[in-house]
């Protein structure tokens, strides 16, 4: 029997999300049907919201979720009441791409890619945002986005693994895989900044430069992990990390922001054999310059990377027992939490920059 869900639903470009119920299918072949208990707002659901990136509407987004799955379809190899992570990292490991190890890639096309689990009281079709439409209060997703966790990590903590923290710390881990004693920069200490630094700290960088020009963010940073904080507003980056290296610059350097500046300050601060990683999501069209002939003398490289080039089922386990150890902070980047009533403010305080990571929970009553 298709189920009632609440779910906030972007009708219109820039204008607030309305509350509707809406009607989700049953999981086929393969898909679960997850219940939410918590999802965090990413910086990626307010540009989609307001229209920086296209896509079709009406829409549900929201695509950093935590909790319990409900209903398994045919040939699922979980069980109902499990706790799960779930992301928008749909992939048939079995793809050249999912081969090599980038599932984010994967070139699959699925059923649920096909045709929406999600419609409205007249019938109409809504589209399943970010392939996951989890500002709901339950989801249908693929099996292979969705990851077990453990009773002992809360739900708004773990909603963070679907998408900032592998984002951040993949981007550290797999894209770069910087070494131990590398320094490395990081500009924009936003909800992926942050894990960039955190990833940074478990690779054993030696020196880790954190650059956002708001000062609580810079705090925070330090506190996960980097070594040095710059004020871009008072203090020139370039200056800092010329002292900091004495004249090497950074061996890595990643863009965890939209700006387009980012590009162009990223080249002068990589050295000789460095990488500049990017992981910021500019609006679409934003385009950046380098100077291909410093490129290829210097030996360095431009990598990108999305979603942290995580492979979910090994990548969240690992940064669920780092949790438990202490080496992942997860509890301080939740800024807020906030009902599915009140997700057009909590928005407004992620698109302001005034928060980190809010977080819409639901109550399901007695369970
Ligand atoms: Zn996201
Ligand atoms: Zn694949």
């Amino acid at each position: 029997m298709p189920t009632t869900v609440r779910a906030a639903v972007c009708r219109e470009f820039a204008t607030p999300l309305t509350v509707e119920h809406l009607t989700l299918a049953d999981p086929g072949p393969g898909e679960v049907r997850v219940r939410v208990d918590a999802v965090a707002i990413c910086h990626s659901d307010v540009s989609y919201a307001d229209g920086e990136w296209g896509g079709d509407l009406p829409a549900v987004w929201g695509h950093e979720a935590a909790g319990q799955i409900v209903e398994v379809g045919d040939g699922v190899g979980f069980d109902v009441g499990e706790r799960v992570v779930v992301t928008l990292i749909r992939s048939c490991g079995e793809c050249s791409r999912c081969q090599r190890g980038a599932e984010v890639a994967c070139g699959e096309r699925f059923a649920l890619d096909r045709l929406t689990p999600l419609s409205d009281a007249d019938g109409r079709p809504i589209d399943q945002g970010m392939r996951t439409g989890a500002f709901a209060e339950q989801v249908i997703v693929h099996a292979s986005q969705i990851v077990p966790i453990d009773e002992d990590i809360p739900a708004a903590s773990a909603s963070l693994l679907a998408c900032g923290v592998i984002t951040g710390v993949g981007a550290v881990l797999n894209t770069a895989q910087v070494a131990p004693a590398s320094t490395v920069v990081v500009l924009g200490c936003g909800g992926v900044g942050l894990n960039v630094v955190q990833g940074a700290a478990l690779a054993k960088a030696d020196t880790i430069v954190a650059s956002d020009p708001q000062v609580a963010k810079l705090d925070l940073a330090i506190h996960l992990g980097a070594t040095h904080a710059v004020d871009p507003m008072t203090d020139d980056i370039t200056t800092a990390v010329d002292e900091l290296t004495g004249g090497r610059m950074a061996d890595y350097v990643f863009i965890a922001t939209g700006a387009p500046a980012a590009l162009a300050s990223a080249e002068r601060l990589v050295g000789t054999m460095g990488a500049i990683v990017v992981v910021g999501m500019p609006a679409t069209g934003v385009a950046g310059q380098f100077d291909p002939g410093a490129l290829a003398a210097r030996n360095q490289r431009i990598l990108g990377s999305k979603m942290g080039t995580s492979v979910i089922a090994r990548d969240i386990p690992r940064l669920v027992s780092r949790y438990h150890d202490g080496g992942l902070e997860l509890d301080g980047l939740v800024s807020r939490r906030f009902t599915i009533d009140e997700i057009n403010e909590a928005m407004d305080e992620v698109r302001s920059g005034a928060a980190l990571r809010n977080v819409i929970v639901f109550d399901h009553g007695g369970g």
